[in-house]
């Protein structure tokens, strides 16, 4: 199983959040990963919802070093 469906799942190296719906019969599931090496994953509409959350708010806070 190499090479496949690499790309889907962000990394340090592309950053980003990843998030997959989940279907009638499979919880929807969510990772980020940050330049600054940063990652985390999460299973479950609550878990995925408050994922989406963090990693909005660890970008704000790399904006706001980025400022001073
Ligand atoms: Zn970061």
């Amino acid at each position: 199983m190499t090479g496949m469906a690499k790309d889907l799942h962000p990394t340090t190296d592309a950053p980003g959040l990843h998030v997959n719906g989940g279907s009638r019969y499979t919880a929807p599931t969510g990772e980020y990963a940050c330049r600054c090496g940063a990652s985390d994953s999460a299973k479950g509409d609550t878990a995925v919802t408050a994922l989406v959350q963090a990693y909005g708010e660890h970008k704000a806070s790399h904006a706001k070093e980025a400022r001073r």
